[in-house]
């Protein structure tokens, strides 16, 4: 073995990919019991409608070398994302675009006019000077659109003070003067062809690589444990950063979430893929529906899955999805990026092993500069 890899996710697997490629022997171990990391999907048994099982991922990259990579390995639908949110039992658009402006305030309102309404309701805090996603937020869409379909729904998500997370969080979201509502703006976007899994499958399918399931690196029981491995073998390792570290500069917060599906009997439950609820009275943050993510597909015409989507603080045994970020989280992150530098023979990548708000798209794109930069010369 030249090389082991910690968790199969994207990040891994580029990795090992492209090492793989280079003639270099890799094992990739993970302790769920599929490859895929967070991108995982796979056919409801009772319908085959393909749900992603760690959420909806949709597939969106402005980066050149991203794309061409990727389509190495699967082809792409047409697939364009849009996301609609509930708020008090109406739905709007979303991103916040023109139509959300006008049916919002019951208006008729140009471009010109709705920037002007909106400067007025923001100006009390300067967006190049915010200091949080509050600030944020209602620098770039005003206070009554923000209170209506972030604040609740932030708080939903985050369980934290909005004045306390990154304004990075909600700059994610575009807010646009045109009926415009296509949730991403860049160059590329689509759903892989034959699913999540046949893609990151094929990553993995290469005779240097040999994947090992169901293996956690901190069981000392199995052989390519941390403390047999490090310092023998190199590694990438893509799981937790604190758990790496057996929390020695205290817990970092991710956010985990909770899943409900169901099938129904009909053919179409709410007409679109993501139905955002903007409310505290509703306990979910969302809920998808798969079949609209294929229209392609020959789905059964008259049941459909659902699956509501809650979210909560992460425990140690929970998932770790998101990481919170607040400035405590970037102290102790700051202190753990300092043992990272002195693990000799071990590289962090991926969201949990970097404590990143990583698309798919970014985990890809820094794996393929971890390699070109520091581990094609070394290894
Ligand atoms: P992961 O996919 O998390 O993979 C890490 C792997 O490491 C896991 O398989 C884990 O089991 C394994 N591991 C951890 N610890 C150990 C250990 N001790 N031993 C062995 N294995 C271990 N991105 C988009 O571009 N578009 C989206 O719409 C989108 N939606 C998302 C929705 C949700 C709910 C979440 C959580 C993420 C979403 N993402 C989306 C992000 C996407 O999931 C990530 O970019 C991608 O999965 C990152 O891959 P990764 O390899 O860094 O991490
Ligand atoms: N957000 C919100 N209301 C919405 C959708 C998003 O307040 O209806 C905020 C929320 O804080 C969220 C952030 O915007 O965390 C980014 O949204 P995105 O849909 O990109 O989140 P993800 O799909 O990654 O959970």
């Amino acid at each position: 073995m030249d090389l082991l890899v910690v968790g199969s996710g994207f990040f891994g697997l580029t990795i090992a990919e492209r090492a793989a490629s280079a003639g270099k022997k890799v094992v990739v171990i993970d302790r769920r019991s599929h490859i895929g990391g967070n991108a995982y999907s796979e056919a409801e048994p009772e319908t085959g409608i393909e749900v992603h099982r760690y959420g909806a991922h949709l597939f969106h990259t402005s980066n050149e070398t991203v794309w061409e990579y990727v389509n190495r390995f699967t082809s792409f639908t047409n697939y364009q994302h849009k996301v609609y949110s509930n708020y008090r039992g109406e739905v709007y658009p979303l991103p916040i675009n023109l139509g959300t402006i006008n049916q919002f305030f019951r208006a008729a309102y140009g471009p010109d006019e709705a920037r002007a309404l909106i400067a007025e309701q923001a100006e009390e805090f300067d967006a190049k000077q915010a200091q949080n996603l509050e600030e944020k937020g209602i620098s770039l869409i005003g206070r009554p659109l923000y209170e209506a379909f972030i604040r609740d729904y932030t708080a939903k998500q985050w369980q934290t003070p909005t004045t306390e997370l990154p304004a990075e969080v909600i700059s994610r979201l575009p807010v646009r003067y045109t009926y415009d509502n296509h949730y991403f703006n860049d160059t590329h976007e689509g759903l892989p062809t034959e699913g999540y899994t046949a893609w990151l499958e094929n990553m993995a399918d290469h005779p240097n690589i040999e994947v090992r399931l169901d293996t956690d690196f901190f069981d000392t029981t199995q052989p390519l444990n941390k403390d047999a491995v490090v310092g023998t073998v190199p590694v990438v390792y893509t799981g937790p950063v604190d758990r790496y570290f057996d929390y020695a500069e205290g817990e970092l917060g991710w956010r985990t979430l909770d899943f409900e599906q169901e099938v129904l009997p009909t053919g179409d439950f709410q007409g679109t893929s993501v139905m955002n609820y903007a409310g505290s009275d509703v306990p979910y943050t969302r809920i998808h529906e798969f079949r609209h993510f294929h229209p392609e597909r020959d789905y059964p015409k008259d049941r459909t899955v659902i699956m509501r989507e809650f979210s909560r603080f992460a425990n140690r045994d929970d998932e770790p999805y998101y990481p919170v970020n607040t400035p405590e989280d970037r102290e102790r992150l700051l202190a753990y990026r300092q043992l990272t530098e002195n693990e000799s023979g071990v590289l962090f990548g991926g969201r949990l092993g970097t404590y990143q708000y990583l698309d798919m798209h970014m985990a890809i794109g820094s794996a393929l500069t971890m390699w070109n930069n520091k581990l094609s010369e070394t290894l």
